[in-house]
């Protein structure tokens, strides 16, 4: 299996890349972000519990998320490997996601860092709430608290990740295929002895 974390704050393309590498490599896209507005859509208690920290720009509870995740990967034994993406976002998650990886004999290759420049990023989010329909995206003090919240929790899992030489930073700027092009070739140069070969 071939797993990868796709890294970075909201607004640095991680969806948009996301589609194009999973197309690309034939990897499974769990997106927290996404399956935790499936559950809003239905009104599922987990949901509802969901929707009370996302209107407010606040990280939903580990165990939730956690929960989520490992049902996914349950669900997905014979896949070719993993995308995270907006998962982890807490050490913690990053912890329970390397044991849960580790229970299946298997790891995370690499985590692309999404390098985007604040004002460049601040742009990009003031045109994704006019076609998204995310009140977390329209906002703006929602937006200013899940930045403030990228810092203070979620940053601290690229230094996690770094202590075992797994994150790469990627130039986030630019036009879409030249970044999924930089992606690509960090994937296929950190991978060429290993499982991308075989894809
Ligand atoms: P996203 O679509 O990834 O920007 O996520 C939207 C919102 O969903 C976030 O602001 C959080 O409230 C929640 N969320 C998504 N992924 C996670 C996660 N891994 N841990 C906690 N909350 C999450």
């Amino acid at each position: 299996m071939f797993n990868i974390i796709l890294f970075g704050p909201p607004g640095s393309g991680k969806g948009t890349q996301s589609e194009k590498l999973i197309a690309k490599y034939g990897l499974i896209h769990l997106s927290t972000g996404d399956l935790l507005r499936k559950e809003m859509r239905e009104n599922t208690p987990l949901g509802l519990e969901a929707k009370s920290f996302i209107e407010k720009g606040q990280l939903v509870p580990d165990e939730v998320v956690i929960g989520m995740i490992s049902t996914a990967v349950d669900a997905n034994p014979q896949t070719n490997g993993f995308l995270f993406d907006g998962f982890p976002r807490t050490v913690a998650q990053a912890e329970a996601l390397d044991k849960l990886l580790s229970l299946k004999k298997t790891s995370i290759n690499s985590v692309l860092f999404l390098k985007v420049n604040e004002e460049e990023l601040i742009k990009r989010l003031v045109n994704r709430a006019k076609t998204s329909g995310r009140l977390d995206d329209a906002d703006p003090e929602i937006q200013k608290n899940r930045q403030q919240v990228y810092k203070n929790e979620t940053l601290p899992v690229a230094a996690y990740y770094q202590k075992f030489d797994k994150v790469v930073d990627i130039v986030g700027e630019g036009s879409i295929d030249e970044i999924f092009d930089a992606l690509c070739k960090e994937i296929n140069a950190r991978n060429t002895a290993t499982s991308v070969n075989s894809l």
